[in-house]
């Protein structure tokens, strides 16, 4: 392997993958001097990564990718799509940012995630600066609408399954249900409906986009103070205090994925250039940059369809886009001067301006 590497390799970006005897992808790396990174794999020592992959591997094929930002981008859709044994889920810019994920399964759960996210849920919310803050956020937020945070393999007893009673305790043997923080989903205290709407209303305060799960309180607040229950009036009133400033607190800790909206044109390798069209954190298209007035024509129209297209505008992110959200959030972090290659589209600039 090391001497078809010497032998064959060029030093520009580039992707590369390693194969075994049988024919399984072990690893997949990119570099923007593909040579030289190859090489120094037959430098680590036995213990290190490196030499374990190599030494799995019987077969090293690259291929040569226009620049260092064109090489990421193509490890991170190879990684996805293979899932090679040897490489660790992307973790780039995780430390940065929480996401709030709704977990899947009966009684879902809110849970706050550091990082890139897996397939355990179809949407997370975010991305968030501060997991800490964002947790105890979420808290309030699960005490607010009595949602459950206990362990997720806890065996839930909605009120409607018919086996309850010959099975489920009635003492919750949790607090929080005691105090009436949770709906207690797992001693039959609520069916899966009432449960599932208080789901749906933090899955619609997270969106950000209406104002539903309030509004909801609001008229559960008056219609009480009307039939002058002013004790459960009141504790609605408070509930929806504490909403409010939790939806202000839950919006400062966005970061504002519409920041990562632009045309960003990358000088490439023996000019090579490319130009990506970004919306909210995720590569739309991809073109080689334009050398004409046609060609530029070209872009701006391609730029006013992926721009103008209708999107959803909350904090919702789906799973499949995370990874690539925060590579670039990444990149751009890590290299703040190639935001001077940016261009903002117009559209992108008024989605920003009411972000
Ligand atoms: S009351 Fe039951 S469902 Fe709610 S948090 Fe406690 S153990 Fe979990």
């Amino acid at each position: 392997m090391r001497a078809h590497v010497r032998a064959n390799c060029e030093d520009r970006p580039g992707v590369y993958r390693m194969t075994s005897s049988d024919g399984e992808i072990v690893y997949v790396g990119k570099s923007k001097r593909v040579r030289t990174r190859l090489l120094s794999y037959f430098r680590c020592g036995p213990a290190e990564k490196g030499s374990r992959i190599v030494r799995d591997a019987t077969t090293i094929e690259w291929e040569y990718t226009p620049s260092e930002f064109a090489a990421l981008l193509a490890e991170l859709r190879l990684i996805k799509k293979l899932r090679p044994r040897f490489n660790v889920a992307m973790k780039r810019d995780a430390r940065h940012f929480a996401f709030i994920k709704v977990t899947k399964g009966p009684a879902n759960k809110l849970l706050v995630v550091r990082g890139a996210g897996d397939e355990s849920a179809d949407v997370y919310y975010g991305p968030y600066h501060g997991a800490q803050r964002v947790n105890d956020a979420v808290r309030e937020l699960n005490d607010a609408l009595g949602l459950r945070d206990c362990a997720s393999d806890r065996k839930m007893h909605f009120a409607d399954q018919p086996e309850l009673f010959e099975i489920a305790p009635r003492t919750p043997g949790c607090i929080r249900h005691e105090i009436r923080k949770c709906l207690g989903p797992c001693v039959g205290a609520c069916t899966v409906n009432e449960y599932g709407s208080r789901v749906r209303m933090a899955r619609a305060f997270l969106e950000g986009v209406d104002d539903a799960p309030l509004e909801g309180l609001r008229s559960e607040m008056l219609a009480s103070s009307e039939r002058m229950e002013f004790e459960r009036a009141a504790a609605l009133r408070d509930k929806l205090g504490r909403l409010e400033s939790l939806r202000e607190q839950f919006i400062r800790f966005r970061f504002a994925v519409e920041t990562l909206s632009f045309l960003y044109e990358v000088p490439g390798h023996a000019g090579d250039d490319r130009v990506y069209l970004i919306r909210r954190g995720r590569v739309r298209a991809e073109r080689p940059a334009p050398k004409s007035p046609a060609e530029r024509a070209e872009i701006r129209a391609l730029a006013d369809d992926v721009f103008s297209g209708v999107e959803y505008e909350g904090a919702a992110v789906p799973t499949h886009e995370i990874d690539e959200l925060l590579l670039l959030s990444s990149w751009f972090r890590r290299f703040p001067s190639e935001l001077e290659r940016t261009e903002t589209h117009k559209v992108a600039r008024r989605h920003r301006r009411s972000a």
